[in-house]
């Protein structure tokens, strides 16, 4: 059995990730569950300069061990883009998911539900034993709600209606194995496991 160890910080996303990739051979193990401490600073611009800056700084902590990092937010097409990169703290750090999608809507006040299109982006980037890199990329499409609805997931999720679901549905009220058939995460997750597969790593 191999061991990667998820580069996050990030206990819903640490899940989401052990859940959806059942890679034959391979468990995941959090930074918490390793005792590892690695809190580095994302200052790039993009998704995946900050997924990279997380594997690395995860891969030196554990000395050399496999890591997977995911860098991931909301772009939203009426805000040029916004939040972005600065997702998880659009309304200030430290991340608070409440304040964020209050934030948000105030945001898109007056804009129609037309013009409330969006989506989630993910970007992961593998580093394996040997430091060889594999980056893989997954979106959602969807649109803005006007309340939040849902309980499951975290984020923005009780704000955004995944054009997918023809029944109006957030992805915070779609069980956690419905949002990864459909969810960037899981897309992003399904190329990666296609992308290693050919090499069996
Ligand atoms: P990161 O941990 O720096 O990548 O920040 C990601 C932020 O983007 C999170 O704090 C959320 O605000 C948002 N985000 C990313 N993925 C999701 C998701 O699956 N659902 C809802 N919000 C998400």
């Amino acid at each position: 059995m191999k061991t990667i160890v998820i580069a996050s910080n990030n206990a819903h996303k640490a899940e989401e990730i052990a859940t959806a990739l059942d890679f034959p051979g391979w468990e995941f193990r959090t930074l918490r569950d390793l005792g590892l401490d690695s809190d580095p600073v994302e200052d790039a611009d993009s998704f995946e300069g900050n997924a990279r800056i997380k594997a690395q700084a995860a891969r030196a902590a554990s000395g050399g061990m496999a890591v997977l990092a995911d860098d991931s937010g909301l772009a939203v097409d009426a805000l040029d883009g916004a939040p972005g990169v600065y997702s998880a703290r659009y309304a200030g750090d430290p991340c608070d998911d409440a304040a964020n999608n209050a934030k948000l809507l105030a945001e898109l006040a007056g804009v129609s539900d037309e013009e409330r299109t969006g989506r989630f982006v993910c970007t992961l980037v593998f580093i394996d034993e040997n430091g060889a890199e594999t980056v893989a990329h997954g979106t959602v499409e969807g649109r803005i709600g006007h309340e939040e609805r849902g309980e499951h997931g975290f984020g923005y999720d009780p704000l955004f209606l995944p054009d997918v679901f023809d029944d109006g549905r957030t992805l915070a009220e779609a069980l956690p194995e419905e949002k990864n058939a459909v969810s960037h995460r899981g897309n992003a997750l399904r190329q990666l496991r296609a992308k290693l597969a050919p090499s069996g790593r």
